[in-house]
């Protein structure tokens, strides 16, 4: 639990999700890749490849080639935020604010009078106009806050009150300060001349800390779990467990919250195209890639709607997810969710041979279901493949809810997986 704590401390954007993950692969004597080299893989050996900072794929080759010849958890590093405009700094007044966009979908509400800070890239020139340098910073003190209008401003706020994010939505930053401050501090934290910053991409996130919570210690309190619960699981289970045979593949991708839709996202060719260059390492040609690729099998991990405790009546009658009952397997008729019942159920005795108890979302009839990286990733990677997450409450808010004792399912479920 600890080491999920730590891991939602230090993910506050991709970006730092990204150089987290390395760092722990590094220490368990994962091989760094670059993109574009020519790889020398062997059998019994743990590597990974970073893709632009913000995704990263890791895997383990076994001694045996395995059946399925992939076994994939894929999760995503990006959260629901604002991010920051270019040339951000607003002066009103006395007042020093941000000009943001919105960043996915946020529970804008949540975001109000809480301490945030920065996170993201900055790019910094190079030799020629191509060799541009991208470096990873995480501001880490509070910087920011939103600031809510007094209850005696706006009488009628608790009946509800749309926010614009134009208006409503742009965080303070200090008082009567004067000139590009960020470029300021960013020049500060890196150690670099204001002038060599020729860019960057900041994201806000809540600075608040997580917090285990429950007359009992049961659930825990904290910002981004979704969807570092999963992939923090997945980096665990992946580092304590060797695959007997196959390759075990983690993939960390960016941009799940606005689509998948760019080239470090899920909707990208680059994992399919990573996975065939690992195929052709071993002797695999494009045919028996795409061979090898049908049967592999594919866990989609992204967290899931446990039953609220006051509105049970937003979930389906029979398939109610409870906080602490285990991984939520995700299925959806209109496919929005993966849902093939000879798939699905794979994971399911997985879990039965773990001893992890199991459950099943599906939407109510009269609404629409969310979606994830499962249905995206599939027109790429057309392996069998299953949409499942560890039960959550209060997704996209700037602090989520779950039970503890799911991370230790979760994490016993891909080790079930990864271990073969
Ligand atoms: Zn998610």
């Amino acid at each position: 639990m600890q080491k999920l704590i730590d891991f939602l401390k230090k993910g506050t954007c991709a970006a730092t999700v990204v150089k987290t993950i390395a760092e722990e692969l590094d220490q368990a004597g994962f091989e760094e890749l670059a993109l574009s080299e020519n790889w020398q893989l062997e059998r019994g050996h743990s590597y990974y490849v970073k893709i632009r900072d913000t995704s990263c794929v890791a895997f383990r080759v076994a001694q045996e080639e395995g059946n399925p010849y992939f076994r994939i958890v894929s999760g995503h590093t990006d959260q629901p935020c604002y991010k920051l405009k270019p040339q951000p700094e607003l002066k009103d007044g006395a007042s020093n604010k941000l000009n943001v966009s919105v960043y996915g979908g946020p529970i804008h509400n949540t975001w109000l009078d809480r301490p945030l800070s920065l996170a993201g890239r900055v790019v910094l020139k190079g030799e020629n106009p191509f060799d541009t340098k991208a470096c990873v910073v995480d501001l880490k003190k509070p910087l920011l806050v939103i600031p809510n209008l007094a209850i005696h401003m706006n009488r009628e706020v608790n009946k509800g009150k749309e926010l614009n994010p134009q208006v409503d939505l742009q965080p303070l930053a200090g008082l009567n300060m004067d000139g590009a401050f960020i470029t300021k501090a960013l020049s500060q934290e890196l150690n670099v001349a204001e002038d060599a910053i020729l860019d960057y991409e900041l994201y806000t996130y809540n600075a608040d800390e997580p917090t285990v919570v429950g007359f009992n210690g049961e659930l825990l309190s904290a910002p981004r779990l979704d969807d570092l619960v999963m992939v923090g699981a997945a980096v665990e289970a992946m580092i304590e467990n060797m695959p007997k045979t196959g390759i075990t593949v983690l993939a960390a991708l960016d941009n799940e919250e606005i689509g998948s839709r760019t080239a470090q996202g899920g909707g990208s060719a680059m994992v399919s195209l990573l996975l065939e260059k690992i195929a052709a390492c071993f002797g695999k040609d494009r045919s028996e890639y795409i061979d090898a690729l049908t049967g592999s099998f594919m866990l989609s991990a992204d967290v899931a709607h446990a039953v609220h405790p006051n509105h049970g009546e937003v979930h389906d009658k029979v398939n109610r997810p409870v906080m602490g009952g285990g991984p939520v397997i995700k299925l959806d008729a209109g496919q929005r969710y993966m849902t093939n019942a000879a798939d699905y159920t794979v994971y399911r005795q997985i879990c039965e041979a773990e001893g992890v108890p199991v459950q099943t979302f599906i939407s109510r009839a009269d609404m629409v279901s969310g979606s994830t990286l499962g249905p995206v990733m599939c027109g790429f990677l057309p392996c069998r493949i299953v949409d499942i997450g560890t039960p959550m409450l209060s997704m996209h808010s700037a602090r989520e809810m779950m039970a503890c004792i799911d991370y230790e399912y979760t994490k016993r479920s891909f080790a079930g997986i990864y271990k073969l």
